[in-house]
């Protein structure tokens, strides 16, 4: 093909909206209020409106997921569920406020945590579950909610790939009392440098949420609780709240793509299955295959990047010995081994999909 294929083409996108994202940039900077400026507060607004619980803005995915543990005031010895397929983030929090991440197994076929994998795991330490809704659609809350009230666990949704989705006609974010996302620039709704929001349905939550990620502080230089420094700027914000208006009409565009790579593969190939309860928003398009790794080769020579999310079962990875228990995941293992994303974005074009498509069929052997 002689143009270039983009895995994730932020670039498509600023072009359909530049002229609204420089005057967005232009009165931030008007206005030099860079930290905790008005657009800050707007874009909390719309997310809040967009979500149905209220939205608190800050500075990364992995922020709003440590300021949020940080407000259920997570302990050291603490053991908190997560999944074993998933980005690092999701653990690397909880090994940090020194709790202990327990790996549960996914849904082979969603990727999701399994939630019958769920209470062999639960313990006397246990107090929390953060399910992942993973690749762009939700985990299945109502079974884990259930388990959580039965045992008394809170849960979190790490939402960072999800956000826009919908699970049994609610939108995500809003199926815990807690959600956290992201808005690094690959995510489905993403700004132009780091940003992250954190969603609670309580206020009381939400406002120790927002103590915590300003230095604990409840009026200028009174701090009332142990914080960080994980301000969502300016900047961002304004970047983000333009996005936001075509978010939907982009939800759809990438559901399209789908589609058509779906159609492409589902004579021959392992293709992504969406539960009947949810809508995805294709956060990533990601086959499964035994030869994954030559079929990956095979697409580079022919110009198609891809990406393995993810290579590594959390439960193995060198950060967590000594800190992850034993864990048996086989599901997780086997498809790590397997998984691979072709390029996925609203405006990847037709004459894209179809080249990439036969390009996977030829190298699967098809
Ligand atoms: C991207 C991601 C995060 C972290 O978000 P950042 O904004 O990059 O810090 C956390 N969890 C999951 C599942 C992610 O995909």
């Amino acid at each position: 093909m002689n143009e270039e294929i983009v895995f994730c083409d932020l670039g498509a996108q600023l072009a359909g909206m530049r002229p609204e994202i420089e005057r967005a940039i232009n009165e931030v900077l008007d206005s030099t209020a860079f930290i905790n400026g008005p657009a800050v507060r707007k874009l909390e607004d719309e997310l809040s409106d967009y979500v149905g619980s209220e939205a608190i803005g800050c500075a990364s995915g992995t922020d709003a997921l440590l300021i949020a543990l940080m407000a259920l005031e997570v302990q050291p010895g603490d053991e908190i569920i997560v999944p074993d397929f998933t980005f690092i983030a999701t653990a690397e929090v909880v090994a940090l406020l020194g709790a202990k991440p327990v790996f549960c197994d996914v849904d082979p076929l969603t990727y999701n945590m399994n939630p019958e994998c769920i209470e062999p795991l639960i313990s006397t330490q246990t107090v929390g579950i953060i399910p992942v809704s993973i690749f762009g659609q939700c985990a299945d809350f109502d079974a884990i909610n259930a388990i959580a009230e039965k045992h008394s666990l809170w849960v979190m949704e790490d939402a960072a790939q999800s956000f826009g989705a919908e699970y049994k006609g609610r939108k995500s974010c809003s199926l815990s009392p807690v959600a956290t996302s992201s808005f690094f620039p690959a995510k489905p709704l993403g700004c132009y440098g780091d940003g992250g929001v954190v969603f609670a349905s309580d206020p009381q939550l939400a406002k120790k949420i927002r103590m915590i990620l300003n230095h604990g502080q409840n009026k200028r230089y009174h701090h009332a609780v142990i914080g960080v420094n994980a301000r969502l700027d300016s900047l961002q914000a304004a970047i983000v709240s333009v996005k936001l208006q075509k978010f939907d009409q982009e939800i759809q565009l990438r559901q399209q793509v789908a589609a058509s790579y779906s159609r492409f593969f589902e004579a021959d190939l392992h293709i992504p299955v969406v539960a009947d309860y949810n809508s995805s928003v294709w956060a990533q398009y990601t086959l499964q295959h035994p030869e994954r790794d030559a079929i990956r080769d095979e697409l580079q020579q022919q110009g198609i990047p891809t990406a393995v999310h993810y290579p590594v079962p959390l439960h193995t990875q060198e950060a967590f010995a000594g800190i992850a228990g034993k864990t048996e995941c086989p599901v997780t293992e086997k498809i790590s081994r397997q998984v691979f994303s072709l390029p996925m974005h609203p405006y990847l074009p037709e004459r894209q999909i179809e080249y990439i498509a036969q390009a996977v069929l030829q190298a699967a052997g098809k």
